[in-house]
């Protein structure tokens, strides 16, 4: 009982600071952590508190809006943590329904939802859910997102629901000329409509996605796939992803690739909506004090967490930039424990007013390191981050250069040249097995090797030298050393680092000019005919391949045999091909598959468009396919696109 007290004070504290002030102070995840444990303990007890935020919508409305009582009710919506949960709920349907309904599937927005009435054609009023009954009335601010018609066709009264969202596109640009940083995108939607003064929504750049028709007269909606076509008649915004599924097995591989697909769109999804399509079907199952019976959210797994920023080193990078790096206190994230954190460079810290001993924002998308989004809140013990005066590897001056830092010792600061031999090595590059960057930091201590050409000098007597060396160690380095200078030029030219081009420019470089000498002699003009090559990576590769270090590092480097083997790619079957994945592939992972096409010489894209050549679709495909079917562009499946590459 008093757990579920202490709960309940907790959970309404979180509600009130996400709700109303639109600014929490815990992840979504921790609250949904907490929120999970009192449904459970009430489950037990066998007993709601009226206070109870399990049986509430929402939270509270904000006193200087007028109220607005919905002509019907907002419901929140029941949620799916894994698919198991999903199944659950496919079976109570079958159970009612005495079989399998058709079931559809949407991205679950993240940001405020709206319901916006239409009389005669005319947008007549906008509301906030607030606690479902009654929300605030936004109409000045919603009439000022660009997605939000002012009159549609439909002359009846309509009201619509949907989602008011930043798309994070805009957020990131608004932040980048913004002196006050926003933390989140969903957020800051809701503070940007939730704002007494239209103007500053209005300078937001908002959209509204749509996708649920509430109350209506004079019009009849069977489906939901009918108010989508509604929506769309009527010149709404509606999501990308709109699939009918019939049973479990279609619903999982759709999820799955809904989710793989997160980060791919410009808005954010915090997971995906399932809903019964037939309206007859909904009206028979009904709604609990909360959610309706009919629909259920999918949620994504949390890809932010809350911790405290314990410390920031300055860590000297193999550019000789000085890159912050945040210790946290350990947190779980995605299966994983983070430690570690990147903050992208000291003015940006001050911008997120980001503070040692704070609590903070920590985020982690895809394979990418863990990012510090921003701070939930400053504590007693918080104080501010210092930038360095000194470089603090080797003590050498260190220069300002835009935003960033710089150790002025290039020559001779230590973790800067252990990092080029590092990266030399890596397996992308030279790929010399063996050489991880411990090894690399041993080299340059006992050895003094501190420079990449320098490796093609040691000799198996000089390995011994070093502690944990022994014959077969010291052998097998020698051949992995040896092995690496049969090469092809496009890992030539990742490894040797030049500022700006990684894996793919490099590839694109040597599939552009053949030889490393026609490289060395490229012009600008050459260089930015290459596609996604700006001026400044021009500008980088040119200056590159004049300084005389790098020059005579070059000339080292032939001088100790390295030689070009031709690209691997230059018979591959994609070469120079656009390549779009879409839908999920029987057997290899998106990962796998992505690595094919690269290997292949495709190039991959995000997005279709007029120029892709090629599409590979899997199981559940969605948006992109029928884009591609109506630019007819080649479309293939996974037993096609591995004959074609085995060919
Ligand atoms: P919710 O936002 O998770 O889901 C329900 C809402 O989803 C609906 O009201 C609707 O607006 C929206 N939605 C988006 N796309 C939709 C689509 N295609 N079709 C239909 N609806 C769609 O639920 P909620 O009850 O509004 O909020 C609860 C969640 O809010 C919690 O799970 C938690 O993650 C978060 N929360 C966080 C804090 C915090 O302090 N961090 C506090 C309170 C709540």
């Amino acid at each position: 009982m008093d757990r579920m007290l202490q709960l309940i004070k907790i959970l309404n504290k979180y509600s009130y600071e996400y709700y109303v002030q639109d600014n929490p102070t815990v992840s979504d995840a921790e609250y949904d952590v907490l929120y999970d444990e009192l449904k459970k303990l009430e489950e037990e007890l066998g007993m709601i508190l009226p206070d109870s935020p399990t049986h509430r919508i929402g939270g509270d409305i904000l006193s200087s809006f007028s109220q607005y009582r919905h002509k019907e009710k907002l419901y929140s919506l029941d949620k799916a943590k894994n698919i198991k949960e999903v199944e659950d709920f496919f079976n109570r349907l079958i159970k009612e329904n005495g079989k399998m309904p058709e079931i559809t599937i949407e991205h679950k927005f993240d940001g405020l939802t709206l319901s916006i009435a239409y009389d005669k054609g005319i947008i007549k009023s906008a509301a906030t859910r607030g606690d479902g009954v009654t929300g605030e009335d936004v109409t000045a601010q919603v009439k000022t997102i660009r997605s939000v018609p002012s009159s549609i066709p439909f002359k009846g009264y309509v009201e619509v629901q949907g989602e008011g969202i930043w798309k994070i596109s805009s957020f990131d640009e608004y932040n980048r000329i913004s002196d006050v940083q926003m933390k989140n995108p969903r957020n800051a939607a809701a503070g940007a409509i939730r704002n007494l003064d239209p103007k500053e929504t209005a300078k937001r750049k908002l959209d509204f996605f749509a996708y649920n028709i509430g109350y209506h007269e004079g019009i009849v909606f069977p489906s939901q796939k009918t108010m989508r076509d509604f929506l769309l008649e009527n010149g709404f915004l509606v999501g990308n992803e709109f699939i009918i599924v019939n049973d479990i097995e279609g619903a999982e591989s759709v999820l799955k690739r809904i989710e793989e697909e997160r980060y791919e769109q410009d808005f954010l999804i915090d997971g995906a909506v399932l809903k019964v399509n037939d309206v007859a079907l909904r009206n028979h199952l009904g709604y609990t004090e909360k959610f309706p019976k009919w629909a259920l959210a999918y949620k994504f797994k949390p890809v932010e967490v809350s911790t405290i920023l314990k410390d920031v080193i300055w860590q000297v990078s193999r550019t000789s930039k000085l890159n912050p790096l945040a210790i946290l206190e350990p947190v779980e994230l995605m299966g994983v424990t983070i430690k570690r954190a990147t903050l992208n460079n000291y003015d940006d810290i001050l911008k997120k007013g980001i503070k040692i001993g704070s609590k903070v924002i920590v985020r982690r998308s895809n394979d990418v390191i863990p990012e510090i989004m921003g701070v939930y809140e400053h504590t007693a013990d918080s104080r501010d981050i210092l930038p360095p005066d000194i470089c603090p590897a080797c003590g050498a001056k260190i220069r300002k250069d835009g935003v960033f830092f710089y150790c002025e010792n290039t020559d001779g600061c230590a973790p800067k040249i252990i990092s080029v031999i590092d990266h030399f090595a890596e397996k992308g590059a030279m790929d010399i097995e063996g050489l991880s960057e411990k090894t690399a930091e041993q080299l340059y201590n006992v050895l003094g090797i501190d420079s990449p050409d320098k490796l093609y000098g040691i000799s198996y007597d000089d390995l011994l030298k070093i502690e944990g060396f022994k014959e077969k160690k010291a052998g097998n380095l020698i051949d992995s050393i040896n092995k690496s200078k049969k090469t092809t030029l496009s890992r030539f030219l990742y490894a040797i680092g030049i500022p700006n081009i990684g894996k793919k420019g490099a590839r694109q470089l040597a599939e552009k000019f053949k030889t490393l000498e026609k490289i060395q002699q490229a012009s600008r003009e050459e260089i930015i005919q290459i596609e996604e090559f700006g001026e400044i990576m021009a500008d980088n590769i040119i200056d590159f391949f004049r300084k005389k270090e790098n020059i005579s590092l070059i000339k080292e480097l032939l001088k100790h045999g390295i030689c070009f083997e031709e690209e691997s790619i230059n018979s591959g079957a994609l070469l120079g091909k656009i390549v779009v994945l879409t839908g999920s592939l029987p057997s290899l992972t998106r990962g796998q598959a992505q690595q094919l096409i690269v290997s292949n010489g495709g190039i991959i894209s995000e997005s279709i468009s007029k120029k892709v050549n090629l599409v590979i679709a899997g199981e559940a495909a969605g948006s992109k396919l029928e884009k591609a079917k109506a630019l007819e562009i080649d479309i293939i499946d996974e037993k096609d696109f591995l004959k074609l590459i085995n060919n």
